[in-house]
C-alpha cells in the first residue's frame, strides 16, 4: 500500500486509503479544510482546475463532476423524454406533465421533507 499521499504528495503512515479511487491519501484532509468535491468526495489535489462553486451553501464540484453535471433544466428533456418512453413500453402511459425542476439541497428538504431521510441513508 501506498505510503505517499495522493493530495499533499507528503510520506505517512497515518493514510486512509479510498478504494474507489485507488488512492491513499492523510487522515488529516477529512478536517483540515482540504477542499472536496461534493459529489464525487475526491479531495483537491493542488494541481487540480478549480473547482466549480455551485453558490449552494459551500458546495463545489470537481472538474470532471463538472463536466457532466446538468445545470440546466432544458438540458434535462431528452432523459424526461426516455422515461416516458420506457413506461409507455411498459404500457404505463402517463398523461400529466411530470414536474421538473432542478434545485440546491436546501430547497429539496423545505419542499420534500422525505428526501433527508433517504439522503442520510446513502451517506
Ligand atoms: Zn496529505
Ligand atoms: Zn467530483
Amino acid at each position: 500500500m501506498a505510503t505517499q499521499c495522493g493530495v499533499c504528495n507528503v510520506n505517512s503512515n497515518k493514510l486512509s486509503y479510498y478504494k474507489f479511487w485507488e488512492e491513499s491519501v492523510c487522515r488529516e484532509h477529512a478536517s483540515d479544510g482540504t477542499l472536496r468535491c461534493y459529489t464525487c468526495h475526491r479531495f483537491k489535489k493542488a494541481q487540480d482546475p478549480e473547482y466549480l462553486d455551485l453558490n449552494d451553501n459551500g458546495r463545489k464540484l470537481c472538474s470532471y463532476c463538472s463536466s457532466i453535471a446538468t445545470l440546466d433544466p432544458k438540458e434535462c428533456m431528452p432523459l424526461i423524454q426516455n422515461v416516458r418512453e420506457f413506461y409507455k413500453s411498459l404500457n404505463l402511459v402517463v398523461d400529466e406533465t411530470i414536474p421538473f425542476l432542478l434545485v440546491d439541497k436546501d430547497m429539496m428538504f423545505k419542499f420534500i421533507p422525505g428526501i433527508l431521510l433517504y439522503m442520510i441513508r446513502l451517506v
